[in-house]
């Protein structure tokens, strides 16, 4: 379990980094026993998986939030809980991620896109294709026969699109919202990463005055406050409400 004064640091490291970047920190510390090569390398599907799994032991079972009617323009309060959307990926490991594919008579084979493909496709100019690019770095070249050259036909292209798609189910989660006021009922993406670093934000802002109103009061040092326990650290600012 990440402690909170590691918390605090990995809210520190991520400042002045991309949202994908952040969640890299985050899925560093759980999974210690990867360097931060192999976090990158993680499917994007793998590494949102140990991010729903964070935000549940740190902020709790259930993501809520408003959004906008896209009918008649009200704010509705969602609420939805993790497990609903965290999803199992059979057999999906670091390592297992080749897939192969039969299409029209070529046997291809690809991984599944990773956080480091996400931050190439993130930098690339206006006007780039992000599918060409993702698939120039995804495909095992070894495995493109001669005659199929580039660029790949769209069939083929949109059949290994699809099929990325069905093998990391995790990596694109949507929600049905609907409004109380219209009944209209819409999809919405669901972004992990944006949301848990917003909280984590909030987290931190309010850790920074609890921390403050202690250090002041009782002198003590900030990483003491940290690392004590959050229950008695509560027990002590109840104290000073009183
Ligand atoms: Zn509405």
């Amino acid at each position: 379990m990440i402690s909170d004064l590691e918390l605090l640091g990995i809210w520190e490291a991520g400042f002045d980094k991309s949202v994908i970047e952040k969640s890299l920190l985050l899925v560093g510390a759980v999974r210690r026993d990867l360097n931060a090569g192999q976090v990158a390398s993680m499917p994007v599907g793998q590494r949102d998986a140990i991010l729903f799994d964070l935000r549940k032991k740190l902020f709790g079972p259930v993501f809520s939030n408003k959004a906008k009617c896209v009918a008649c323009g009200q704010q509705v309060e969602w609420e939805m809980p993790v497990d609903s959307i965290r999803m199992h990926p059979d057999g999906l490991t670091e390592e297992n991620t080749a897939i192969d594919l039969e299409h029209s008579g070529h046997h291809l084979r690809f991984r599944l896109p990773n956080s480091a493909d996400m931050i190439v496709l993130s930098r690339l100019g206006e006007g780039a294709s992000h599918e060409d690019e993702l698939l120039k770095r995804c495909l095992d070249d070894s495995t493109l026969p001669d005659n199929l050259a580039e660029p790949l036909p769209w069939e083929l292209k949109s059949a290994i699109l699809q099929k990325m798609e069905a093998c990391d189910p995790q990596a694109d989660i949507a929600m049905r919202i609907r409004c109380p006021e219209c009944d209209h009922e819409w999809s919405m993406g669901f972004d992990i990463m944006r949301y848990f670093w917003a909280e984590l934000d909030d987290w931190a802002t309010n850790m920074l005055q609890d921390v403050s109103l202690l250090a002041g009061y009782f002198g003590w040092a900030e990483k003491d406050i940290l690392e004590m326990g959050r229950f008695r650290r509560n027990a002590y600012l109840n104290l000073l409400n009183r």
